[in-house]
């Protein structure tokens, strides 16, 4: 048997927003115990963690691993700043940097896990030139870590404008790959109906979620929201479809942003943001406050496209700001964030929630308040 007792950390726990001080014994990998005192069994490892906040594992709701070159020498960015010119920068150099690598996304997964990411969805690039070869090798880098790992299946390069990309992105979900992506139905693919048309097909018939990454801006991107709103809701694939960046959401006036997330909220198109620098930032605390399903991730790790680098979903967070930051939901079998009844602490911004079947994962602590290098420890514990 293998006892580890957490003591007099600041513990969250569900449903109760305030962190409070309390021990956590786990027994054999299970939360066995959380009570403002517990004594140590005999044998116990006891941990002092007093003072700092104890977290269930965070998500990490979009990110690009098989893009990624962490681990390797560095490569200075040389891509312009437009959306085109990165992708081009990244089609033309992936090959020559050995993208993907297996060992680079494995790399960044431990660097992850020891900053106490437990769940990853990951947009792998799909198309005729890597075939599928990035999913490949995610799975191989994911096997045998303690980490959850969802792909979805993403057309980087366009559907309609790179063809034989939709063939291979219902090849990926036939081979298991969780969710199907799309890519700025008008600005990327020049044709938002047959656009969707492709994704959403290809969600409903294989029962995969669809996460469609939505750089347009503007009224063009209000547009395309309500495209997909009426898709989703005509579908009835509410609480599959996640909208990613959704920049337009940050640049509409304040009546058409409200027409839209009542849109999102009543259709149960979740949002996930990047709180990329160089563009607004959805609106999270409007958005909590109307109900939507709303999660944060890196997007980028060290790669071609720029990225971040620090690969710990809580340094994120204060790009949102703490009073927005998302809280748990271990209730339900959803990978997202959903709103809670109060704003949580800082340092639960990306907080966790179960994959399913619906369990709560790795538990962590940090320093309260620390942003430098918040995660020292995790620990890997069910509920029990
Ligand atoms: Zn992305």
């Amino acid at each position: 048997m293998t006892l580890v007792l957490l003591r007099g950390g600041l513990v969250w726990r569900p449903r109760q927003p305030a962190l409070e001080p309390a021990d956590l014994l786990v027994r054999d990998g299970r939360i066995a115990q959380v009570a403002p005192r517990v004594d140590a069994p005999p044998q116990a490892r006891v941990v002092d963690v007093t003072g700092q906040v104890v977290l269930p594992g965070l998500v990490e709701a979009h990110c690009h691993l098989d893009k990624t070159l962490y681990g390797g020498p560095w490569v200075p960015h040389s891509a312009d700043d437009t959306l085109a010119g990165r992708i081009g920068n990244d089609l033309g150099r992936r090959a020559e940097l050995g993208v993907p690598s297996v060992p680079r996304v494995r790399a960044l997964l431990e660097r992850m896990i020891a900053f106490g990411t437990a769940h990853v969805r990951t947009h792998t690039d799909i198309d005729p030139q890597v075939g599928l070869r990035g999913v490949e090798a995610v799975r191989e880098a994911a096997a045998g870590l303690p980490i959850g790992v969802r792909q979805v299946a993403f057309p980087q390069h366009g559907v309609l404008t790179n063809p034989g990309t939709a063939e291979l992105l219902e090849e990926a979900l036939q081979n298991g790959v969780e969710a199907v992506g799309g890519i700025d139905p008008a600005g990327i693919d020049r044709d938002p109906v047959r656009h969707l048309d492709v994704v959403f097909g290809l969600a409903e018939r294989y029962g995969a979620h669809l996460d469609i990454h939505l750089h347009d801006g503007g009224t063009l991107g209000g547009w395309e929201l309500e495209l997909i709103i009426e898709r989703t809701r005509v579908l009835g694939l509410g609480g599959r479809v996640a909208v990613s960046h959704a920049y337009a959401l940050g640049q509409l006036d304040d009546a058409a942003q409200g027409r839209l997330i009542d849109g999102l909220a009543d259709a149960g198109v979740a949002l996930v943001t990047a709180a990329v620098y160089s563009f607004p930032v959805p609106p999270v605390k409007r958005l909590r406050a109307a109900g939507v399903t709303l999660a944060c991730g890196h997007d980028g790790i060290r790669d071609l496209w720029g990225g971040r680098t620090a690969a710990a979903t809580c340094w994120s967070a204060p790009c949102i700001s703490p009073t927005a930051a998302p809280s748990a939901e271990t209730t339900t079998s959803s990978w997202l964030l959903r709103p809670p009844p109060r704003a949580a602490p800082a340092c639960s911004a990306s907080a966790p929630t179960a994959w399913p079947p619906a369990t709560a994962p790795t538990w962590s602590w940090c320093r309260a308040g620390a942003r430098r290098r918040p995660w020292s420890f995790t620990l890997r514990a069910l509920w029990s």
